[in-house]
């Protein structure tokens, strides 16, 4: 499965220092939407992970977020994407819960009930507590310079392997793009392999099973571009600076 975990304010939908209150207060972010139909059609499986302290604090309840959340869902779903989960957390920080990120709660819910490995699942948010929440859960942290994002970015101290893009767009572009590499080195490398593979007729071939040199292709190219990504996010961040 191809799990990606966003932040829901300042990643998704443009963010308010007054907090998203209602459904007219939630309004995307140019090209965010367009970007989870994209990453849908590309097979990712995309949920949300949100703190959404507002109900503790008794700025909106349960109903309105609910309404929120079907104006997300139906505005993703007319552009053909879908969102299957969208965890949130209600506390306020003094509750000491251990859904509110920085702390990992809800990352690992996901990884339990999608029965999913987030070592590396790409975790993208526009705030620092983001990010940490994404590292304590394994997944690669993701910056975005959308919401708070430039100023996250400014403030420093991000978490290590943190990579940084523009916004979700270019996020969605550049795992698409790497997913589509990941597909042609694997296919040369099976069309490279056949005349060894091909067994003499009579003799017994010490052929390598397909499915396992395909494995082994992949598994080597996850590795190479796990460290192009790094390297691209370094160089991106730098630029950014
Ligand atoms: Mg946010």
């Amino acid at each position: 499965m191809k799990l990606i975990i966003l932040d829901r304010d300042g990643v998704i939908n443009e963010d308010s220092d007054a907090f998203i209150k209602s459904p007219d207060e939630w309004i995307p972010i140019p090209g965010s939407i367009d970007a989870i139909a994209r990453l849908t059609s590309a097979g990712y499986t995309i949920v949300v992970a949100t703190n959404q302290s507002g109900i503790g604090r008794g700025l909106f309840d349960i109903t309105t977020l609910n309404a929120i959340h079907q104006k997300m869902l139906d505005t993703v779903k007319a552009a053909g994407g879908a969102i299957p989960a969208i965890m949130f957390c209600p506390h306020l920080p003094t509750d000491d819960c251990d859904c509110r990120k920085p702390r990992p709660g809800m990352f690992l819910t996901i990884g339990e009930r999608f029965d999913a490995e987030l070592k590396g699942i790409p975790a993208i948010g526009d705030s620092l507590r983001d990010l940490q929440a994404a590292l304590l859960a394994g997944c690669t942290p993701y910056l975005v310079l959308t919401g708070k994002g430039r100023q996250t970015l400014e403030k420093g101290g991000l978490p290590p392997g943190t990579v940084v893009f523009d916004n979700l767009a270019a996020v969605a572009e550049h795992l698409i793009e790497k997913d589509q590499q990941a597909v042609s080195v694997e296919l040369a490398q099976t069309i490279s392999e056949p005349i060894e593979k091909t067994p003499v007729s009579g003799a017994v071939g010490k052929t390598v099973p397909k499915a396992k040199a395909k494995a082994a292709a992949k598994a080597k190219l996850a590795s190479l571009t796990e460290k192009n990504a790094k390297t691209t996010g370094r160089k991106e961040k730098n630029e950014k600076r």
